[in-house]
């Protein structure tokens, strides 16, 4: 969206990118490398939103303010700090490293200089629509599309697009299996550091949901898994 809005000559007075910390290296080479783009081409610099605290402090060391919740965790032994792995129910890390962030920040540009939010969500994905400006949507185009476009324009992302279908957060619980497959075998040292995460996970927060990495699977299950589906391959 942003090299087409350049392209356009469309206005852009600033680009917000929500860092969560837990990008994939090469996601954050592509960001520097939108940035130089984005300043050769307008004399702006990307805008960097990062939380107060880092995703691993917000799974661990959080404490907990509300005193039935602290109560709550006492009753199951549980510490009363830490969110755990997020969940279905309780997707704590979209809203503390994203879009409360992103929200903020466009609001007080909304007041102050009465801006105009454009978001690059694409055509095939136009459910996700609310009330902000959508060009991939009304130009018609597709995630795949607007793939291509950036590999047209040398924006490769590093080759992670042609390893994984969706590419967020390299330690997201909601991946699918074959993504973590992928990421074993693509990202060993990251693979390493959610073998570490997942452990001290379900040393801090037992067996329940906020130990629970995936429903039924632990890392180090699936790394017994994808060691043993290799040995037999
Ligand atoms: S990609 Fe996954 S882990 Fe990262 S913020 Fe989104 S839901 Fe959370």
């Amino acid at each position: 969206m942003l090299l087409l809005m350049i392209e356009r000559d469309m206005p852009i007075d600033m680009v917000i990118f929500a860092d969560t910390g837990m990008d994939f290296p090469e996601i954050t080479e592509h960001i520097q490398k939108a940035d130089a783009h984005l300043y050769r081409e307008r004399g702006i610099h990307i805008t960097t939103l990062k939380a107060a605290h880092s995703f691993e402090w917000y799974m661990f060391d959080n404490p907990l303010v509300k005193p039935s919740a602290i109560e709550r965790r006492a009753e199951k032994g549980v510490p009363p700090y830490g969110n755990g792995w997020p969940g279905m129910r309780v997707r704590w890390c979209t809203g503390q490293l994203k879009t409360h962030l992103i929200r903020k920040e466009v609001n007080r540009l909304k007041a102050e200089k009465n801006a105009v939010h454009f978001i690059g969500i694409a055509a095939d994905e136009a459910w996700r629509c609310k009330d902000e400006r959508y060009p991939l949507v009304e130009w018609g185009i597709t995630e795949a599309d607007a793939l291509q476009v950036c590999y047209d324009r040398g924006f490769d992302f590093g080759g992670v697009y042609r390893i994984y279908r969706r590419v967020s957060c390299w330690c997201c619980p909601f991946q699918r299996i074959s993504e973590l497959r992928a990421l074993r075998e693509h990202h060993p040292e990251l693979w390493a550091r959610l073998l570490d995460m997942d452990n001290r996970a379900r040393a801090q927060f037992g067996p329940g949901p906020l130990g629970q990495f995936k429903k039924d699977w632990s890392v180090e299950r699936l790394e017994e898994r994808f060691a043993r589906e290799e040995s037999s391959a």
